[in-house]
C-alpha cells in the first residue's frame, strides 16, 4: 500500500480494490480519507450468524435473519413485464419460504444444487400471504461450517451512492477484513501501560480493533466496545487535566488576600438572609482559589433558585477589596438586566460602582461605561457577549464570572482571558441549570467544580400535577381559588418553532378562553409573547410584577430571568411539547416565595411513552440534578441543548448517558497519571503522551483545548 510509513496513514485509493473513482466517493460520502478513518468507522450492528429462526417463526420485521434447510427446486418464471426471475422453494422442518432473484438468473442457476442443505441469509416478508424471501445469500452448509468468522456480521453504515459504486456494508466488511488481516499489533500498538491494562482487565487495542470488527461471540463483541468506549474518553480527560495543570503554571492571576471593607459591609449590613452551608462552603472553595497567583478555574453548579448570583456578588466584592474589577456575562439581555438589578438592590447605597452593558446600550451611555472601565472607575460591570468585544477594556479585571445558559464551549470561554497583557483573570462559570455528572466531566473536565446542593430554608417544595384536559374545570376552579388568596398565577404555552402564527393563535386562543372565565373588571390578564416589542414586553411584565394583572399567560420568553416571588402557580400547557429541563426551568419561576406553589401539568390524551416519562419524572423529583441525569437518558447527549456545537463531544462509541461507570473509571485513572506524572515523562506513559499528542492533532476541538 505504497510508501507511507504508517499503515493507518495510507491514503484510501490505494487499498487493493478500491481505487480512485472508488476512493473519491468514499472520502465524500463518509468523509473517510484514510486506512485508519476506515478501520476506526466502526459497525453501527452486528447480525449474528451465530443464531438460526426456523420458518415457522419467521420475522418479516424487515430485519436479516438466517434459517438452515434444503433447497427444494427452482425455476425460471417470466413476469409480466416480460422479466425473468428465479424462484426457488426453500423448506425446514417447520415449514416451506418461497426465496425470489430478478438478477444474476444464469448465474444462479449454474450454483445452486437442488436438494442441497443451504444457509439462507436475507429478509423476510410475506408476499402474496406466502412467506418470501427475495435476493437472499445462499451458502452450502457444509462450507460454512469451516468458516469460523461468520459468527457475527459486522453492518457499516451506507449510502445510497455508496451502494450504487459497489461499496455497501458487505464490501466495506470485505475491505476491512483484508486490511486488518495484514495488521499486526506493530502497526497498532498498545498505549496504555500494563499496570492500567491488568487494573481494568480490558484487552488489548490490537485485539479491540479486531473483535470491534469481526468478533466471534457476544464476550468479544463487549470487550471490543468497552476497550473502545474507554480510549474515546480516557485521552480526552488526560488532555483536558494536562491543560488544567498546564494552565495552572502557566497563568497567572493576581492573588485576592484581602477579605476587606466591601465584603465585610455587606456580609454584615447588606445580606437579609443567612447562607445556606452550600453556599458557605463554596464561596470558601473560591476564596482559596482566588487567593493563589494561580488562575481560578471553577465551576459553580446549582438548581435553580439555589443562590449562585450572591455567591457570584461576594466573589466580585472580594476582588474589589484587592483593588480589581470583575465583570459578569449573562447568555441574554434580560437576564443581564436581572442580574444588574438584583446586584445594585442588593448593594443598596455601598461604595461599589456597578454598570450594565448589554447590546442594546449605545452612543453617549455606551462610551461614557467603557471609558469607566478603562480608566478603573466602575467596580462591576454586568452584561452580555457584548462584554467579549475588543472595544471593553478593563483597568484591571481581576475576575470574570460567565452564567451560562446551555452554552457551553471550551474554547468561547477563554475570550475573557484576553483583557488584560500581564495577567489572566480568575475564572467563575456558573451553569444556570445543573447539568449531569458525565456531561460536566466532558464539557468542563478542566474546570474545577463546586457544587450547590442545598436550596434556601423555607422553601415549599413545589407539588407538582399532571392534568388532563378534562380535569380543566377543575383547575379554572383551583385558580381562582388561589386568586382570592392573592396569588398570582402564569399560564405558559409552548414556541412552535415550525410556525410563529400557530404559536401566537395557541396563546392567543388560550388568553380568549381564560377571559371567558377570568373576566375583566374583576380579572386582569397580562399577555407576553417574542413578538412584542421590548418595550411592551417590559410593561406588561412590570403590570405582572406590580401585581396589576393576576394572571400571565406567555410563551417560554419567560423562562429565563422572571422573578416575581407572588406568583405561586405554573400552568405549563401542552407539556408534551416541552424538553425536560425547560419545564424544570419554567417551574423553578414559581416556588420563590413562602406560600406553597404549584406546578400543574397539562397534556392531551395522546402521549408517546418519553412524554409520559418526563412528565414522570417532573411529578416525582423537584430536583435538578436528577432531572438532569433522566434528560441525558431519555434524550442522550445529541438533544441536550447547546452540546452539539461542542466537537468534543463526537464520541463513536461513548454514550454519556450511558456509559457513567467507564467514564469514571476513565476519568479516576486519568487524574491519578496526571496527578503523579504532569508532563507524562516518565517511561511507562510516553506511549498515552504521544498517542495524546497525536489525537489532539487530528480532531480540531481538542487541539482548542488547551
Ligand atoms: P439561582 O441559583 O437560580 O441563580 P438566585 O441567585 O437567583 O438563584 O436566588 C434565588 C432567590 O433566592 C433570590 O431571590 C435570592 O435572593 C434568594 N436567596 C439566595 N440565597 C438565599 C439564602 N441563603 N437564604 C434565603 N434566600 C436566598
Ligand atoms: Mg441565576
Amino acid at each position: 500500500m505504497g510508501n507511507y510509513n504508517n499503515i493507518l496513514d495510507t491514503p484510501i485509493e490505494y487499498v487493493k480494490g478500491i481505487g480512485p473513482s472508488k476512493g473519491e466517493t468514499i472520502r465524500k460520502e463518509l468523509n473517510i480519507h484514510t486506512v485508519g478513518d476506515l478501520i476506526h468507522s466502526y459497525p453501527f450492528r452486528y447480525i449474528d450468524r451465530t443464531m438460526f429462526y426456523t420458518i415457522a417463526d419467521i420475522r418479516t420485521d424487515g430485519d436479516t435473519i438466517q434459517l438452515k434447510g434444503k433447497l427444494m427446486s427452482y425455476e425460471k418464471i417470466k413476469g409480466k413485464n416480460n422479466r425473468y426471475r428465479l424462484q426457488g422453494l426453500f423448506k425446514d422442518e417447520t415449514g416451506t419460504l418461497e426465496l425470489v432473484w430478478f438478477q444474476q438468473i444464469n448465474w444462479l442457476e449454474k450454483i445452486l444444487h437442488i436438494g442441497q442443505e443451504y444457509i439462507v441469509y436475507g429478509r423476510a416478508t410475506i408476499f402474496n400471504g406466502k412467506k418470501s424471501m427475495a435476493h437472499p445469500e445462499m451458502e452450502l452448509i457444509s462450507e460454512v461450517n469451516t468458516n469460523l468468522t461468520k459468527s457475527f456480521d459486522p453492518i457499516y453504515s451506507s449510502t445510497e451512492k455508496m451502494d450504487a459504486k459497489g461499496l455497501d456494508s458487505k464490501a466495506r466488511r470485505k475491505f476491512i477484513k483484508a486490511i486488518l488481516s495484514t495488521m499486526t499489533e506493530a502497526d497498532y500498538p498498545e498505549t496504555l501501560p500494563d499496570y492500567v491494562m491488568q487494573k481494568l482487565r480490558i484487552c488489548s487495542r490490537f485485539q479491540a480493533l479486531q473483535w470491534i470488527h469481526f468478533p466471534l461471540n457476544e464476550d468479544q463483541k463487549q470487550l471490543a466496545i468497552n476497550r473502545i468506549k474507554f480510549e474515546e474518553f480516557f485521552y480526552l480527560q488526560v488532555l483536558l487535566l494536562q491543560s488544567k495543570m498546564y494552565r495552572k503554571h502557566k497563568y497567572k492571576s493576581e492573588p485576592f488576600p484581602i477579605i476587606g471593607a466591601s465584603f465585610n459591609t455587606f456580609y454584615h449590613q447588606n445580606m437579609t438572609f443567612e447562607l445556606t452551608s452550600a453556599q458557605k462552603r463554596v464561596i470558601r472553595e473560591i476564596r482559596v482559589d482566588m487567593g493563589k497567583t494561580a488562575q481560578m478555574n471553577r465551576l459553580l453548579q446549582g438548581d435553580v433558585g439555589s443562590g449562585k448570583t450572591i455567591v457570584a456578588l461576594l466573589s466580585m466584592l472580594i476582588a474589589k477589596d484587592n483593588g480589581f474589577q470583575s465583570c459578569l456575562m449573562a447568555p441574554t439581555e434580560i437576564l443581564a438586566q436581572q442580574h444588574y438589578e438584583s446586584i445594585t438592590t442588593a448593594l443598596g447605597d455601598m461604595d461599589v460602582r456597578v454598570s450594565l452593558l448589554t447590546g442594546s446600550i449605545k452612543g453617549k451611555a455606551r462610551e461614557l461605561i467603557l471609558n469607566e472601565l478603562a480608566d478603573g472607575t466602575l467596580d462591576i460591570i454586568i452584561g452580555t457577549h457584548a462584554l467579549i468585544e475588543d472595544t471593553v477594556v478593563f483597568k484591571h479585571l481581576g475576575l470574570a464570572i460567565v452564567d451560562e445558559q446551555h452554552r457551553f464551549g471550551v474554547a468561547q470561554r477563554a475570550s475573557l482571558w484576553k483583557k488584560n497583557d500581564d495577567f489572566t483573570p480568575h475564572i467563575l462559570v456558573m451553569t444556570a441549570t445543573p447539568i449531569p455528572r458525565t456531561l460536566a466531566m466532558t464539557l468542563y473536565g478542566d474546570l474545577d467544580v463546586s457544587i450547590i446542593d442545598e436550596l434556601p430554608p423555607g422553601r415549599k417544595e413545589i407539588k407538582t400535577i399532571h392534568q388532563y384536559e378534562k380535569d380543566r374545570p377543575e383547575v379554572i376552579k383551583f385558580m381562582r381559588n388561589e386568586i382570592a388568596k392573592g396569588r398570582q398565577i402564569y399560564v405558559v404555552y409552548p414556541l412552535i418553532e415550525e410556525s410563529e402564527k400557530l404559536d401566537l393563535q395557541n396563546l392567543q386562543e388560550g388568553y380568549e378562553y381564560l377571559l371567558q372565565y377570568f373576566p375583566m373588571p374583576d380579572y386582569q390578564i397580562s399577555v407576553i409573547h417574542g413578538k412584542l416589542k421590548a418595550k411592551d414586553k417590559d410593561w406588561e411584565m412590570q403590570r405582572f410584577v406590580k401585581k396589576a394583572t393576576q394572571i400571565m399567560v406567555a410563551t417560554t420568553v419567560i423562562e429565563v430571568g422572571v422573578n416575581v416571588p407572588n406568583a405561586s402557580v405554573m400552568i405549563i400547557e401542552n407539556t408534551e411539547r416541552f424538553g425536560l429541563s425547560q419545564l424544570h426551568q419554567l417551574r423553578g419561576r414559581v416556588g420563590r416565595g413562602a406560600e406553597q406553589s404549584y406546578c400543574i401539568l397539562m397534556t392531551g390524551y395522546k402521549l408517546s411513552k418519553e412524554a409520559r416519562e418526563r412528565i414522570a419524572t417532573m411529578v416525582r423529583t423537584n430536583n435538578g440534578f436528577e432531572i438532569a441525569e433522566a434528560d441525558l437518558k431519555l434524550r442522550g447527549p445529541g438533544d441536550i441543548q447547546g452540546t452539539q456545537q461542542s466537537g468534543i463531544m463526537d464520541f463513536k462509541l461513548l454514550n454519556i448517558g450511558q456509559d457513567r461507570a467507564i467514564m469514571d473509571a476513565a476519568r479516576n485513572i486519568a487524574i491519578r497519571i496526571i496527578e503523579n506524572d504532569p508532563k507524562l515523562e516518565k517511561d511507562i506513559h510516553k506511549n498515552i503522551k504521544r498517542h495524546t499528542i497525536e489525537l489532539s492533532k487530528k480532531n480540531r476541538d481538542w487541539a482548542r483545548i488547551s
